[in-house]
């Protein structure tokens, strides 16, 4: 898999066309920790690789599970090759404890536990700060093509949270909250691609409530490393 040019380059990632393979993508995750819409920055070394690592551990294991990801195989330690999709562009977020801007905007307190899986949709546009959006937003917006896109991307959602929950209980983690990325394949299904990672969801250890995501930059907290590690090797059955 030879890189060809630079595609687009986000806040976490690079993605490059791949030569000889229109479909194909290949995505490189950066070391660069950004907060607050890009407001805050920073590197952490290392980082990248651990989260292309804990990617192709969650999306192999949805993929198990039934859920098409963009997932195809990894390359190198930062490398991941993808299908190529068009992203739609609604974050999806899942939650199943409330914290972060559910909190703070509806007054929840911080940690209860919600009496069911919310999911929410946010228009991926940094110049207006990610707002959310109602089903008739998205569809003013045209950001998908009916409501039954929008039904999809709630039940796709629910499904890697149904997932999910169990895998990360079983390691002795409470999966917070999370946002997912879903984009269009040349033949027109919609599966899920971006990342699945401590940068895009929120872990509490169930013990002691100790964060181990990417709110250890957002709040300063420090050890953001240290924490994607202790996700990765639980994953990985070392802990
Ligand atoms: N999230 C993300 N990217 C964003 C916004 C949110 O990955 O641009 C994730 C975040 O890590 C958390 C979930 O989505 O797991 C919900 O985030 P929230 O809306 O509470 O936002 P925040 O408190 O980060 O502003």
């Amino acid at each position: 898999m030879e890189k060809a040019k630079l595609l687009y380059e986000g806040k976490a990632k690079k993605l490059y066309e791949v030569v000889g393979e229109p479909d194909k993508l290949i995505a490189e995750f950066k070391d660069d920790l950004t907060a607050f819409n890009a407001q805050k920055k920073s590197q952490e070394e290392g980082k990248g690789i651990l989260n292309n690592e804990i990617s192709t551990i969650l999306f192999q294991e949805l993929e198990k599970n039934g859920v098409e990801t963009h997932f195809i195989s990894k390359l190198s330690d930062r490398e991941m090759l993808v299908k190529r999709v068009d992203i739609i562009p609604i974050e999806v977020v899942i939650r199943n404890v409330a914290t972060g801007s559910l909190s703070k905007r509806l007054g929840i307190p911080n940690g209860k536990k919600l009496p069911f899986t919310l999911v929410e949709f946010y228009y991926k546009k940094d110049e207006l700060n990610d707002p959310i959006i109602t089903d008739e937003h998205a569809l003013i917006l045209e950001l998908v093509k009916d409501v039954s896109e929008l039904d999809t991307l709630r039940e796709l959602g629910k499904k890697v949270n149904s997932i999910l929950v169990p895998y990360f209980d079983a390691i002795g983690l409470r999966l917070i909250d999370f946002k997912l990325e879903f984009g269009r394949t040349s033949d027109g299904n919609i599966i899920l691609a971006d990342e699945v990672s401590p940068d895009s969801c929120r872990f509490w250890d169930k013990e002691t409530n100790e964060k181990l995501d990417k709110d250890r930059f957002r709040e300063g907290i420090g050890g953001v490393k240290v924490a994607y590690e202790q996700v990765r090797d639980r994953i990985l059955g070392r802990v």
